[in-house]
Protein backbone atom coordinates (compact mmCIF):
# COMPACT_ATOMS: atom_id res chain seq x y z
CA UNK A 1 0.00 0.00 0.00
CA UNK A 2 1.43 3.60 -1.10
CA UNK A 3 0.14 7.15 0.18
CA UNK A 4 -0.64 7.84 -2.90
CA UNK A 5 -3.37 5.06 -2.66
CA UNK A 6 -4.47 6.53 0.33
CA UNK A 7 -4.01 10.30 0.62
CA UNK A 8 -6.75 12.67 -1.00
CA UNK A 9 -5.02 13.71 -4.44
CA UNK A 10 -5.66 17.96 -3.59
CA UNK A 11 -3.32 16.92 -0.75
CA UNK A 12 -0.90 15.00 -2.97
CA UNK A 13 -0.69 17.63 -5.53
CA UNK A 14 -0.05 20.36 -2.74
CA UNK A 15 3.77 21.57 -1.91
CA UNK A 16 4.15 21.86 1.87
CA UNK A 17 4.69 25.49 2.96
CA UNK A 18 8.54 26.00 2.18
CA UNK A 19 10.60 27.11 4.82
CA UNK A 20 14.34 27.13 3.93
CA UNK A 21 17.44 26.32 5.78
CA UNK A 22 19.45 29.74 7.21
CA UNK A 23 21.67 28.48 8.82
CA UNK A 24 24.63 30.86 9.41
CA UNK A 25 23.16 33.23 6.87
CA UNK A 26 21.86 37.16 6.93
CA UNK A 27 18.10 35.61 7.25
CA UNK A 28 15.66 38.23 5.76
CA UNK A 29 13.12 35.94 4.61
CA UNK A 30 9.98 35.77 7.14
CA UNK A 31 9.66 38.96 8.35
CA UNK A 32 10.91 38.16 12.01
CA UNK A 33 11.79 41.10 14.04
CA UNK A 34 15.93 40.45 13.66
CA UNK A 35 16.72 41.82 17.62
CA UNK A 36 16.59 38.90 19.96
CA UNK A 37 16.09 40.31 23.90
CA UNK A 38 17.95 42.08 26.00
CA UNK A 39 20.62 40.11 28.54
CA UNK A 40 18.77 41.14 31.40
CA UNK A 41 14.86 40.37 30.13
CA UNK A 42 16.57 37.08 28.75
CA UNK A 43 17.51 36.19 32.59
CA UNK A 44 14.41 36.92 34.30
CA UNK A 45 12.83 35.48 31.16
CA UNK A 46 14.80 31.36 31.81
CA UNK A 47 13.69 32.33 35.44
CA UNK A 48 9.69 32.23 34.36
CA UNK A 49 10.35 29.52 32.37
CA UNK A 50 12.12 27.38 34.86
CA UNK A 51 8.96 27.57 37.42
CA UNK A 52 6.54 26.68 34.60
CA UNK A 53 4.92 22.91 35.59
CA UNK A 54 5.82 20.90 32.57
CA UNK A 55 3.88 18.13 33.85
CA UNK A 56 0.59 19.90 33.47
CA UNK A 57 -1.83 20.11 30.83
CA UNK A 58 -1.52 23.80 29.53
CA UNK A 59 -5.01 25.90 31.05
CA UNK A 60 -7.43 25.91 27.76
CA UNK A 61 -7.78 29.07 26.89
CA UNK A 62 -6.08 31.15 29.83
CA UNK A 63 -8.10 33.91 31.35
CA UNK A 64 -4.65 35.76 32.46
CA UNK A 65 -3.59 35.65 29.25
CA UNK A 66 -6.51 36.38 27.55
CA UNK A 67 -6.88 39.36 30.14
CA UNK A 68 -2.75 40.81 29.67
CA UNK A 69 -3.74 40.62 25.87
CA UNK A 70 -7.00 42.70 26.12
CA UNK A 71 -5.13 45.39 28.50
CA UNK A 72 -1.92 45.71 26.02
CA UNK A 73 -3.27 45.18 22.57
CA UNK A 74 -6.44 47.39 23.26
CA UNK A 75 -9.33 44.88 23.06
CA UNK A 76 -12.32 46.68 22.86
CA UNK A 77 -14.91 45.46 26.25
CA UNK A 78 -17.47 43.96 24.24
CA UNK A 79 -15.29 41.54 21.92
CA UNK A 80 -13.88 38.08 23.15
CA UNK A 81 -10.71 36.77 22.09
CA UNK A 82 -9.73 33.29 20.97
CA UNK A 83 -5.91 32.29 21.59
CA UNK A 84 -4.35 30.18 18.79
CA UNK A 85 -0.71 28.18 18.39
CA UNK A 86 0.53 31.20 16.14
CA UNK A 87 -2.44 32.60 13.81
CA UNK A 88 -1.90 29.94 11.32
CA UNK A 89 -3.75 27.77 13.14
CA UNK A 90 -6.66 30.53 14.05
CA UNK A 91 -6.62 30.79 9.86
CA UNK A 92 -7.38 26.62 10.03
CA UNK A 93 -9.53 26.88 12.96
CA UNK A 94 -11.79 29.47 10.73
CA UNK A 95 -12.08 27.51 7.64
CA UNK A 96 -12.63 24.22 9.49
CA UNK A 97 -15.52 26.11 10.70
CA UNK A 98 -17.17 27.83 7.88
CA UNK A 99 -16.46 24.86 5.36
CA UNK A 100 -19.70 23.88 4.87
CA UNK A 101 -20.36 21.85 1.67
CA UNK A 102 -19.65 23.86 -1.43
CA UNK A 103 -18.78 27.33 0.68
CA UNK A 104 -16.49 29.17 -1.04
CA UNK A 105 -13.85 31.38 0.26
CA UNK A 106 -12.55 34.71 -1.27
CA UNK A 107 -9.02 36.92 -1.12
CA UNK A 108 -7.11 38.86 -3.24
CA UNK A 109 -4.70 37.40 -4.71
CA UNK A 110 -1.49 37.02 -4.40
CA UNK A 111 -1.83 37.02 -0.69
CA UNK A 112 -0.47 34.66 2.42
CA UNK A 113 -0.54 31.54 1.14
CA UNK A 114 -2.08 29.70 4.01
CA UNK A 115 -5.39 30.87 2.92
CA UNK A 116 -6.06 28.92 0.01
CA UNK A 117 -4.07 25.94 1.57
CA UNK A 118 -6.66 25.91 4.41
CA UNK A 119 -8.87 25.94 1.58
CA UNK A 120 -8.02 22.73 0.36
CA UNK A 121 -7.44 21.05 3.44
CA UNK A 122 -11.14 21.20 4.01
CA UNK A 123 -12.32 21.49 1.05
CA UNK A 124 -13.68 25.09 0.23
CA UNK A 125 -13.98 26.54 -3.11
CA UNK A 126 -10.83 28.72 -2.87
CA UNK A 127 -11.46 32.23 -5.32
CA UNK A 128 -9.16 34.25 -5.92
CA UNK A 129 -9.18 37.56 -6.71
CA UNK A 130 -6.41 39.26 -8.90
CA UNK A 131 -4.74 42.65 -7.33
CA UNK A 132 -4.14 45.05 -9.67
CA UNK A 133 -0.89 45.53 -11.77
CA UNK A 134 0.39 47.29 -8.69
CA UNK A 135 -0.49 45.19 -6.33
CA UNK A 136 -3.67 47.70 -5.33
CA UNK A 137 -7.14 46.83 -4.43
CA UNK A 138 -9.95 47.31 -6.88
CA UNK A 139 -12.58 46.94 -4.36
CA UNK A 140 -15.56 47.33 -6.98
CA UNK A 141 -14.22 44.32 -9.16
CA UNK A 142 -13.87 42.39 -5.49
CA UNK A 143 -17.86 43.11 -4.42
CA UNK A 144 -18.83 42.50 -7.82
CA UNK A 145 -17.16 38.88 -7.79
CA UNK A 146 -18.42 38.59 -4.06
CA UNK A 147 -22.01 39.11 -5.54
CA UNK A 148 -21.25 36.32 -8.00
CA UNK A 149 -19.80 34.09 -5.75
CA UNK A 150 -21.48 34.79 -2.49
CA UNK A 151 -18.09 33.68 -0.34
CA UNK A 152 -18.67 32.55 3.19
CA UNK A 153 -15.62 33.99 4.50
CA UNK A 154 -13.93 36.97 3.18
CA UNK A 155 -9.69 37.38 4.10
CA UNK A 156 -8.05 40.60 3.80
CA UNK A 157 -4.51 40.73 5.06
CA UNK A 158 -4.32 44.26 6.31
CA UNK A 159 -1.15 44.85 4.99
CA UNK A 160 -0.80 42.47 2.64
CA UNK A 161 1.67 40.13 2.89
CA UNK A 162 3.92 39.64 0.16
CA UNK A 163 3.24 42.72 -1.29
CA UNK A 164 3.74 45.04 1.95
CA UNK A 165 0.66 47.08 0.64
CA UNK A 166 -2.10 48.40 2.95
CA UNK A 167 -5.25 49.03 1.53
CA UNK A 168 -7.43 51.79 2.07
CA UNK A 169 -9.31 51.74 5.10
CA UNK A 170 -12.60 53.04 2.89
CA UNK A 171 -12.24 50.13 0.69
CA UNK A 172 -12.16 47.76 3.20
CA UNK A 173 -15.10 48.87 4.79
CA UNK A 174 -16.92 48.80 1.60
CA UNK A 175 -16.10 45.00 1.26
CA UNK A 176 -17.15 44.45 4.53
CA UNK A 177 -20.58 46.12 3.90
CA UNK A 178 -21.03 44.36 0.84
CA UNK A 179 -20.34 40.63 1.98
CA UNK A 180 -23.30 37.96 3.30
CA UNK A 181 -19.95 35.75 4.89
CA UNK A 182 -17.49 36.41 7.54
CA UNK A 183 -14.73 39.02 6.61
CA UNK A 184 -11.47 38.03 8.53
CA UNK A 185 -9.05 40.85 8.47
CA UNK A 186 -5.60 39.25 9.46
CA UNK A 187 -3.81 42.29 11.08
CA UNK A 188 -0.17 40.15 11.14
CA UNK A 189 1.73 42.92 10.83
CA UNK A 190 -0.84 46.40 12.44
CA UNK A 191 2.68 47.12 14.46
CA UNK A 192 4.41 48.12 11.54
CA UNK A 193 0.99 49.80 10.08
CA UNK A 194 -0.20 51.53 12.52
CA UNK A 195 -3.22 50.73 11.30
CA UNK A 196 -6.41 48.20 12.85
CA UNK A 197 -9.82 47.62 13.09
CA UNK A 198 -9.84 46.70 16.70
CA UNK A 199 -11.65 49.65 17.51
CA UNK A 200 -14.27 49.03 14.91
CA UNK A 201 -14.96 45.90 15.22
CA UNK A 202 -18.89 46.94 16.63
CA UNK A 203 -19.75 48.55 13.99
CA UNK A 204 -19.94 45.16 12.31
CA UNK A 205 -21.54 42.40 12.53
CA UNK A 206 -19.53 40.10 10.20
CA UNK A 207 -15.97 40.62 10.80
CA UNK A 208 -13.09 39.05 13.04
CA UNK A 209 -9.73 40.61 13.60
CA UNK A 210 -6.61 37.91 13.72
CA UNK A 211 -3.21 39.07 14.93
CA UNK A 212 0.15 37.64 15.90
CA UNK A 213 3.00 38.24 18.11
CA UNK A 214 5.24 36.77 15.91
CA UNK A 215 6.21 39.66 13.92
CA UNK A 216 6.52 41.89 17.10
CA UNK A 217 9.62 39.57 18.32
CA UNK A 218 8.00 36.61 19.18
CA UNK A 219 7.64 34.36 16.24
CA UNK A 220 9.45 31.05 18.37
CA UNK A 221 6.72 31.28 21.09
CA UNK A 222 3.91 30.36 18.14
CA UNK A 223 0.39 33.01 19.55
CA UNK A 224 -1.77 34.35 17.51
CA UNK A 225 -4.99 35.75 18.37
CA UNK A 226 -8.62 36.39 17.43
CA UNK A 227 -10.86 38.71 18.30
CA UNK A 228 -14.53 39.37 17.64
CA UNK A 229 -18.09 39.37 19.05
CA UNK A 230 -18.61 36.67 21.84
CA UNK A 231 -20.98 34.38 19.69
CA UNK A 232 -18.37 33.83 16.88
CA UNK A 233 -15.49 33.21 19.49
CA UNK A 234 -17.96 30.13 20.99
CA UNK A 235 -18.18 28.69 17.73
CA UNK A 236 -14.86 28.75 16.55
CA UNK A 237 -13.61 27.78 20.26
CA UNK A 238 -15.55 24.61 19.47
CA UNK A 239 -12.89 23.53 16.73
CA UNK A 240 -9.73 24.78 18.85
CA UNK A 241 -7.75 21.81 19.75
CA UNK A 242 -7.83 21.43 23.88
CA UNK A 243 -4.39 22.23 24.41
CA UNK A 244 -3.59 24.59 21.63
CA UNK A 245 -1.21 26.87 23.77
CA UNK A 246 1.47 25.49 25.69
CA UNK A 247 2.37 26.19 29.23
CA UNK A 248 5.66 27.43 27.98
CA UNK A 249 4.00 29.52 25.61
CA UNK A 250 1.54 31.15 27.85
CA UNK A 251 4.54 31.77 30.29
CA UNK A 252 6.63 33.38 27.90
CA UNK A 253 3.48 35.72 26.40
CA UNK A 254 2.37 36.60 29.85
CA UNK A 255 6.15 37.39 30.96
CA UNK A 256 6.40 39.92 27.47
CA UNK A 257 3.23 41.29 27.75
CA UNK A 258 4.36 42.86 30.99
CA UNK A 259 7.38 44.20 28.78
CA UNK A 260 5.87 45.15 25.33
CA UNK A 261 7.65 48.09 25.58
CA UNK A 262 10.83 46.63 25.13
CA UNK A 263 9.37 45.00 21.69
CA UNK A 264 7.68 47.97 20.67
CA UNK A 265 10.89 50.00 21.05
CA UNK A 266 12.35 47.01 18.51
CA UNK A 267 9.62 47.76 16.39
CA UNK A 268 10.10 51.58 16.20
CA UNK A 269 13.56 50.66 15.32
CA UNK A 270 12.10 48.60 12.26
CA UNK A 271 9.66 51.02 11.01
CA UNK A 272 12.82 53.83 11.07
CA UNK A 273 15.09 51.42 9.28
CA UNK A 274 11.94 51.05 6.86
CA UNK A 275 12.27 54.27 5.09
CA UNK A 276 16.19 53.98 5.13
CA UNK A 277 16.04 50.22 3.42
CA UNK A 278 13.45 51.78 1.03
CA UNK A 279 15.56 54.58 -0.17
CA UNK A 280 18.46 52.45 -0.59
CA UNK A 281 16.39 50.33 -2.55
CA UNK A 282 14.92 52.27 -4.63
CA UNK A 283 18.22 53.81 -5.74
CA UNK A 284 19.63 50.46 -7.08
CA UNK A 285 19.41 50.24 -11.59
CA UNK A 286 16.93 48.03 -11.93
CA UNK A 287 15.10 47.77 -8.96
CA UNK A 288 11.55 48.60 -8.37
CA UNK A 289 10.00 48.62 -4.72
CA UNK A 290 6.31 48.53 -3.67
CA UNK A 291 5.02 50.54 -1.24
CA UNK A 292 5.31 48.72 2.33
CA UNK A 293 3.58 49.27 5.35
CA UNK A 294 4.50 45.57 6.80
CA UNK A 295 8.37 44.98 7.83
CA UNK A 296 9.01 44.01 4.69
CA UNK A 297 9.67 44.84 0.75
CA UNK A 298 8.02 43.55 -2.36
CA UNK A 299 10.74 44.08 -4.88
CA UNK A 300 11.04 43.49 -8.56
CA UNK A 301 14.23 42.79 -10.40
CA UNK A 302 14.95 41.67 -14.33
CA UNK A 303 16.10 38.23 -13.14
CA UNK A 304 14.62 36.89 -9.71
CA UNK A 305 16.00 33.49 -9.59
CA UNK A 306 19.23 35.12 -10.51
CA UNK A 307 19.19 37.73 -8.16
CA UNK A 308 18.04 35.10 -5.92
CA UNK A 309 21.14 32.61 -6.23
CA UNK A 310 23.47 35.34 -6.33
CA UNK A 311 22.41 36.45 -2.84
CA UNK A 312 22.27 32.88 -1.30
CA UNK A 313 26.11 33.01 -2.79
CA UNK A 314 26.61 35.91 -0.90
CA UNK A 315 24.92 34.63 2.71
CA UNK A 316 22.09 37.00 1.99
CA UNK A 317 18.56 34.60 2.79
CA UNK A 318 15.68 36.27 1.02
CA UNK A 319 12.05 34.88 -0.52
CA UNK A 320 11.97 34.35 -4.06
CA UNK A 321 8.10 34.50 -5.13
CA UNK A 322 9.22 34.49 -9.11
CA UNK A 323 7.52 32.74 -10.86
CA UNK A 324 4.12 33.00 -8.84
CA UNK A 325 5.01 36.82 -8.79
CA UNK A 326 7.00 37.42 -11.61
CA UNK A 327 10.38 38.72 -10.79
CA UNK A 328 9.80 39.14 -7.67
CA UNK A 329 11.05 38.89 -4.10
CA UNK A 330 10.07 39.97 -0.76
CA UNK A 331 13.18 40.87 1.93
CA UNK A 332 12.49 41.28 5.61
CA UNK A 333 13.56 45.02 7.11
CA UNK A 334 16.53 43.55 9.26
CA UNK A 335 18.82 44.74 11.95
CA UNK A 336 20.54 48.75 10.09
CA UNK A 337 23.73 46.17 9.22
CA UNK A 338 21.77 43.33 7.79
CA UNK A 339 20.24 46.13 5.49
CA UNK A 340 23.40 47.40 4.26
CA UNK A 341 24.50 44.38 3.57
CA UNK A 342 21.64 43.36 1.52
CA UNK A 343 21.78 46.37 -0.50
CA UNK A 344 25.74 45.76 -1.44
CA UNK A 345 24.58 41.75 -1.92
CA UNK A 346 21.80 43.38 -4.07
CA UNK A 347 23.99 46.03 -5.94
CA UNK A 348 26.67 42.87 -6.55
CA UNK A 349 23.76 40.57 -7.58
CA UNK A 350 22.64 42.55 -10.18
CA UNK A 351 25.66 44.12 -12.13
N1 LIG B 1 -0.96 36.09 8.44
C1 LIG B 1 -0.07 36.68 7.62
C2 LIG B 1 -0.55 37.73 6.68
C3 LIG B 1 1.27 36.30 7.67
O1 LIG B 1 2.15 36.87 6.84
C4 LIG B 1 1.69 35.30 8.58
C5 LIG B 1 3.11 34.81 8.70
N2 LIG B 1 3.95 34.98 7.71
C6 LIG B 1 0.72 34.72 9.39
C7 LIG B 1 -0.59 35.14 9.30
C8 LIG B 1 1.05 33.61 10.34
O2 LIG B 1 1.69 34.08 11.47
P1 LIG B 1 1.93 33.21 12.75
O3 LIG B 1 1.39 31.83 12.49
O4 LIG B 1 3.37 33.25 12.99
O5 LIG B 1 1.14 33.87 13.85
Amino acid sequence: MKPQDLVRPEILALKAYPVASAGGMVKLDAMENPYTLPDEVRREFAAVLARVDVNRYPTPSPQELRDAIRRRMGVPADMEILLGNGSDELIQILITALARPGAAMMYPSPTFVMYSMGATFSGMRAVPVPLREDFSLDADAFIARMEAEKPALVFIAYPNNPTGVLYPEADVVRIIRACKGLVVLDEAYHVFAGKSFLPRLAQFENLVVIRTVSKLGLAGIRLGYLVGRPEWVAELDKVRPPYNVSVLTQAAALFMLERLDVLEEQAARIRNDRSTLRASLQALKGVTVYPSEANFFLIRVPDADRTYQALKQQNVLVRNLNPGIRGCLRVTVGTPDENRILVSALREALS
